[in-house]
């Protein structure tokens, strides 16, 4: 599968290689900055270091927040908003030239296949531009001024929308440039100024895209990225008063943390976390479509993704084909390195994060679930496992209950025809993140995507994602929305305005 000759011995481009070969200082204040020690980053398909960059803590955080906060006052508000379209449009042009380079770190960083990487730079490129558009279409409105003012006078009353302020952007490993573009460009095109801290996992491609912001022509301190340890670096961004808003998105475990953290200066908070997301299979369903979109709502990203469809309620008229087709599908994909042009499956992004994965797997046939497929982690130095799918799954059982965030797929039959029942199966789990139905019946459809408690549903196909379509949890999924016009709105404050004539 994967040998232990760097990057399992596929080739890569050249600006790749210069680029794994530098110094990756944190960025701050438009300079390049040594922080207080260095990590390592490791490609989890063949266990090979990539390169070390260097890491901060509190301190670093301090004086990035600072650098973030004479950009906000200064050059970067003083720009026009044409300027700043201008900029974000620069940037698009800038990463589009180097799509190659951004493409191959993240599979390299993160284990993705690469044609995965290559959809993903390019929904980047068009989620700038998007923003980008959205600049000049940032409006108030004009309203009835107050009665006592109106009474007395001609009066004018309209809002303006303004930037929140200096920003704190946390984000995963598991789609590492796609997440911090999601909360750059919009933050950016709102006017705020941002300080980022990658996953310590992945900090290859963000630090990438520091240096385009820079070529961009970003006024210095409007981009910071100081990377490190969650704990430490995260810690003191989620608590730093100087920060007006916090938006992370990681697991909800930490999402709790974030809110604590934020409680000091009650910075405003978005929390994009996890999910246990459902997927309902009914009797009349095209199993030519169910059968490689359930499996790929599951095993998409190696399930890394927080939006997967984990739980599958099938009815049980369809229920042994359904498997029998997930099954041929599973064991078909091809596991390998990412950039293996017939690789389906990378590895999961660390030994550890493997171990846990396998753990959640022996549970699950402890708790009495049958293993129909899968269940095995490879042999060799990456931290590969296998696509697994269990059946007889049951609401108790910890497998239907807890984000595995690995390929591990759990099945459960119903019965009933009752929407409602089907519902309470699909929306028994404190998370709400995102789901999908399947069937013929539009009727049926819709009225089943009524009755679930989730932030994005999809019909006959799953995570259907796009720039402009609002994405984000209900429940312990996360707070605020990404994307679209609501992903600019979390980075504006609305204010209002009275003016006696
Ligand atoms: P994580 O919560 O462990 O880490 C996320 C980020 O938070 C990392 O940068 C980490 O360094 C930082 N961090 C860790 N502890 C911190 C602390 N105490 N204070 C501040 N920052 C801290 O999550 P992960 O393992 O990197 O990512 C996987 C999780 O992310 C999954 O639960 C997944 O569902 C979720 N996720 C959600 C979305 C979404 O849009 N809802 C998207 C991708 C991933």
């Amino acid at each position: 599968m994967t040998g232990a000759a760097p990057f399992g011995g596929h080739p890569v481009s050249a600006e790749t290689l210069a680029f794994l070969a530098r110094e990756h200082p944190l960025l701050i204040g438009g300079r390049e900055v040594a922080g207080s020690g260095t990590m390592a980053t490791f490609d989890p398909a063949t266990g090979l270091e990539l390169s070390r960059f260097a890491i901060g803590g509190a301190d670093e955080v301090d004086a990035a927040v600072a650098a973030a906060r004479r950009a906000f006052a200064g050059p970067w508000r003083s720009l026009t908003m044409q300027a700043r379209a201008n900029m974000l449009y620069r940037l698009a042009r800038i990463m589009a030239d180097n799509a190659t380079l951004l493409t191959e770190l993240d599979v390299l960083d993160n284990g993705m296949p690469r044609f995965i990487a290559g959809l993903t730079t390019a929904n980047c490129i068009e989620m700038i531009e998007y923003y980008a558009g959205a600049v000049l279409r940032i409006e108030g409105t004009t309203t009835a001024p107050p009665h006592h003012v109106a009474q007395e006078t001609e009066a004018l009353t309209y809002t303006l929308r303004e930037p929140v302020g200096p920003v704190g952007q946390i984000v995963p490993w598991n789609v590492p440039l796609s997440t911090a573009i999601l909360k750059l460009a919009p933050a950016l095109a709102a006017g705020c100024t941002v300080v980022m801290k990658p996953s310590e996992e992945t900090p290859l491609s963000v630090l990438a895209l520091g240096r385009m912001i820079g070529e961009a022509g970003f006024p210095d301190g409007v981009f910071n990225i100081v990377n490190g340890l969650g704990a430490e670096a995260g810690q003191a961004l989620a608590e730093h008063p100087g920060i007006a808003k916090i938006s992370f998105t990681g697991s909800t475990a930490t999402g709790r943390r974030i809110v604590q953290a934020a409680l000091g200066n009650l910075k405003k908070v978005g929390l994009e976390l996890g999910g246990k997301s459902p997927v309902v299979v009914m009797p009349d369903a095209d199993l030519s479509l169910a059968v490689p979109g359930v499996a790929m709502a599951t095993f998409f990203l190696q399930g890394q993704n927080c939006m997967a469809g984990t739980r599958i309620f099938a009815h049980a008229a369809i229920h042994d084909r359904l498997v029998e087709g997930l099954a041929a599908f599973a064991e078909g994909m091809t596991m390998g390195h990412g950039l293996d042009p017939a690789t389906m499956q990378g590895p999961l992004i660390s030994a550890g994060h493997a171990a846990k994965v396998m753990g959640h797997i022996e549970r699950a046939v402890a708790d009495g679930a049958t293993l129909v497929t899968g269940g095995r982690r490879a042999e060799g130095a990456g931290h590969f496992v296998q696509p697994t799918i269990f059946t007889g799954c049951r609401a108790d059982m910890a497998l239907m209950r807890e984000e595995v965030f690995g390929p591990v797929m759990a099945i459960q039959a119903f019965e009933t025809d009752d929407l409602d029942e089907i519902a309470a199966l699909a929306n028994d789990t404190p998370y709400g993140l995102s789901g999908s139905v399947w069937t013929r019946d539009l009727s049926v459809a819709h009225r089943l995507v009524a009755r679930i408690r989730a932030g994005h549903v999809s019909v006959n196909c799953h995570g259907a994602v796009g720039t402009n379509i609002p994405f984000g949890g209900f429940g312990q999924s996360g707070w605020g929305r990404e994307f679209g016009q609501e992903g600019l709105d979390g980075y504006l404050e609305t204010k209002a305005v009275t003016v006696r004539l």
